[in-house]
């Protein structure tokens, strides 16, 4: 699209200048209010931005932050590690499932959800004046869409047809990114512009081939989070879709959200992706132009609008 920008959180940027972006990640996030596991509770904003550097070493230079309003997300927050870090940071929007949604989602009707989201993408969140740069991560808990899920999709889906942001989900452990795409569909979204996320913790292909087959993406972003899928089977399954000429559609990130995923407390960091499992795909012949597609090409061009 013509003119089309990235819209960070210290502004729009050219799409040319993003760089290598990791696409579903979290720095600041409370999952412990729900959880009641601190492990699930980030915000630390010098240990944050240390870790990061860990990104910037890696040969990363930016980051899609996930993290909706009722994760935590602080906008005022990251727009001060962006400060500091110098990576472009693009902020979600939206809501992530219904064990974690406000009592607006039953109260608000479905379009004023949409106004809340347009609102946050093109004037900023909440008076601060800091814009969303995509929505989500729009997630569902289960293998199904719950009634308020389906009515959190729906508004997602309003946002994104006015707006022509991108849609990031959530859609974990269950082929259940297609029942999202049913919706998202149904209300007519581009699926050109939806990411189906966290694929890699469901490694059928046929999963990942029916989504790709309707033009979304596919995202493998919980790399290194090996109780949900071993690095070895990941990059075996992410292989074969590249082997079948799938690389335009693929995207890769780590999903860091615990502390016990930072180098800090012993995790593997931000930096996992573009060096560990950067090797293992290389081990198998994905050549470092392919590699720039997923990870340069392909973010510059979904998250433009
Ligand atoms: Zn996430």
């Amino acid at each position: 699209m013509a003119g089309a920008k990235i819209h960070t959180v210290l502004g729009a940027i050219e799409p040319a200048t993003l760089g290598r972006a990791l696409m579903h990640e979290h720095i600041f996030c409370d999952m412990y209010r729900v959880t009641g596991r601190l492990n699930e509770l980030l915000n630390d904003e010098a240990l944050a931005a240390a870790e990061l550097e860990l990104l910037r070493q890696a040969g990363g230079s930016a980051l899609v932050d996930v993290t909706t309003s009722d994760l935590g997300r602080d906008p005022a927050a990251l727009r001060r590690v962006a400060e500091e870090t110098g990576l472009h940071i693009i902020m979600g929007s939206g809501w992530y499932r219904q064990p974690y949604y406000p009592p607006e989602i039953d109260k608000l009707p479905t379009d004023q959800l949409a106004d809340i989201i347009i609102a946050e993408l093109t004037e900023g969140v909440a008076g601060s004046g800091i814009r969303a740069g995509i929505i989500g991560e729009i997630g569902v808990d289960l293998d199904y869409a719950t009634a308020q899920e389906e009515r959190v999709l729906r508004a997602a889906a309003r946002a994104q047809k006015a707006t022509g942001a991108p849609l990031t989900t959530h859609a974990s452990m269950y082929p259940v990114g297609l029942a999202q795409l049913d919706i998202l569909q149904d209300e007519g979204v581009d699926m050109s512009r939806v990411i189906i996320g966290h694929c890699d913790t469901y490694l059928a292909q046929a999963y990942h081939l029916a989504i790709l087959e309707a033009g979304a993406y596919v995202q493998f972003d919980t790399v290194g989070r090996n109780h949900m899928n071993p690095d070895s089977r990941r990059a075996e399954a992410f292989v074969a879709l590249l082997r079948l000429g799938w690389k335009d559609q693929l995207l890769l990130s780590s999903d860091r959200c615990f502390r016990s995923d930072l180098r800090a407390f012993g995790g593997l960091g931000y930096g996992h992706v573009f060096t560990t499992f950067f090797d293992l795909l290389r081990a198998q012949g994905i050549e470092d132009e392919t590699l720039d597609v997923i990870t340069i090409e392909n973010p510059r061009r979904v998250l433009a609008w």
